[in-house]
């Protein structure tokens, strides 16, 4: 495809931001990819489970191959947003670029927002996968995770969490809290299979018959449901034996953190609820009836929210999109922002994947919505004046100049190369599938001076 004289900036190098990019190199845009992480990849690098090596390397080589494009330029290390290392007007003002289009993934964090919820033991998934994932500065904090810990959840984050738990920790007691039923939970067969052998079976039988009368099934469904619940607990897992006790609590909506004199963690305490149809589905109804469970960690596994602080109109827990479907919004999605105080749309602004919907399914999903996403960037950028990527050389240089001027070590996909390279020799001089530096400083110096 010929230049279009677009240049196009993307902000944050997920799937979303890494797939559109393709997209819009495909369709002769010069694309500058501005990432936080020094390694491109977001989730697919640090969110998916870290032993998944071959499905990780899989997407990777996906990546270098669209990174590798001439017509993209990938900066890493450069945090964007108010109190970051540029915010997006600077990159408006230095960059002039036709479009920006945001691909930051959900780095906000969800909670309940229950009293107590600030107490020693209190953690948010996300941090605790990109810490057991090997992103700097999660990698480099400790973690101190009790015995007895309670993930609010039942979703495949929820899983992985216990996965880490039983396997890497070897937690002597984890449970699962629900607001709805067993019947309701979002985890697939894959990611339970890595726990299923803990389950503690007697416990999961007797949560089972305490839920009944508030589940909406008949025998027989009661039967399938014990069946599908309790498929894989006689299949040995591939990482060993774990002495972790797994087991459920259904129909419980938290509502406080209970902490002892040292400000830890004593108890999670949830409401009881009842299952009522809503729809199709059930949703769940308290009961004003409270339980007490004793445990010294509390990990919340509710989904994540846009970054509030990343320079966007911001309302609830996501970007303000344009709210009226025009000439550049395809379907349903609307991917252009819109500033609900000027009640203008911010024409030249757009938000794709988990920047758009937070926690909204799998690499394949967030690859799509980067992807439409990007056609309708495309779809607008065919009404605009074309010429943005004239000097894209000196535009690059002034944005180099400025963030070394403020003392960040950009990174190039040359860097990112030398960088995977000295891990790869790492990991085979010590006999490992893989290796990861733990820190910005031990990445920036395996690739050297610049
Ligand atoms: C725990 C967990 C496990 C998962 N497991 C799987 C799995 O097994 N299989 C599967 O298919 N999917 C899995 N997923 C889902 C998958 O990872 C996501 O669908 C996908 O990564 C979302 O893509 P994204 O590009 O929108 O966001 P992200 O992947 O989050 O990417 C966002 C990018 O933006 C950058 N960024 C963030 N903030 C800024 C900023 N301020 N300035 C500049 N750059 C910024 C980040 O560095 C990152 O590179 C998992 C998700 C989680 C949370």
């Amino acid at each position: 495809m010929a230049n279009s004289g677009h240049l196009v900036v993307v902000v944050g190098a997920g799937p979303a931001g890494i797939y559109g990019t393709r997209k819009l190199a495909e369709a002769g845009h010069e694309v500058i990819l501005l990432n936080r992480d020094i390694k491109p990849g977001g989730l697919v690098e640090y969110g998916i489970y870290w032993n998944k090596h071959k499905m990780k390397e899989g997407i990777r080589k996906q990546f270098r191959q669209i990174l590798g494009d001439a017509r993209v330029h990938y900066v890493g290390n450069v945090k964007l947003g108010e109190q970051a290392d540029l915010t997006l007007q600077e990159v408006r003002n230095v960059l002039k670029p036709s479009v920006l289009v945001v691909a930051a993934g959900a780095q906000g964090t969800k909670s309940l927002g229950l009293p107590g919820e600030e107490a020693r033991g209190v953690f948010h998934a996300k941090d605790l996968v990109y810490h057991y994932n090997g992103l700097p500065p999660f990698s480099e904090r400790p973690f101190d995770l009790g015995e007895r810990v309670a993930i609010i959840g039942i979703g495949n984050v929820a899983i992985d969490i216990a996965h880490y738990l039983v396997h890497e920790r070897q937690t002597p007691e984890v449970i699962l809290v629900a607001r709805r039923g067993p019947a309701q939970r979002a985890y697939t067969d894959i990611e339970i299979k890595s726990v299923a052998a803990n389950f503690d079976r007697e416990a999961l039988d007797q949560e089972l018959e305490r839920v009944r009368p508030h589940i909406h099934v008949d025998d027989d469904g009661f039967v399938a449901l014990h069946k599908a619940l309790t498929k894989h607990v006689n299949e040995p897992g591939k990482e060993g034996v774990s002495t972790t006790r797994l087991t459920f609590r259904y129909l419980s909506a938290p509502t406080e953190v209970l902490s002892d004199a040292d400000e830890r963690v004593s108890a999670l305490r949830v409401e009881d609820t009842t299952l009522v149809p809503k729809g199709e589905d059930f949703s769940a109804r308290s009961l004003g009836t409270h339980y007490d469970l004793p445990v010294d960690t509390v990990i919340f596994a509710v989904g994540d929210s846009a970054d509030a602080h990343l320079g966007l109109p911001y309302s609830g827990s996501a970007y303000v999109k344009n709210p009226v479907p025009d000439a550049t919004n395809a379907g349903d999605e609307a991917y252009q922002v819109y500033d609900p105080a000027t009640e203008q749309r911010l024409t030249d602004t757009f938000v794709i994947g988990w920047s758009r919907q937070a926690s909204d399914g799998l690499v394949g999903k967030a690859k799509q919505d980067g992807e439409r996403g990007v056609a309708v960037v495309q779809r607008f950028l065919e009404t605009q004046a074309s010429g943005s990527a004239a000097n894209v050389g000196e535009k690059f240089a002034a944005l180099e100049a400025l963030l070394k001027s403020r003392g960040v070590r950009t990174v190039s996909w040359t860097d990112v190369q030398k960088l995977e390279a000295v891990e790869q020799e790492a990991a085979a001089q010590r006999g490992l599938e893989f290796f990861k530096h733990g820190s910005n400083a031990e990445m920036l110096a395996a690739i050297g001076a610049k």
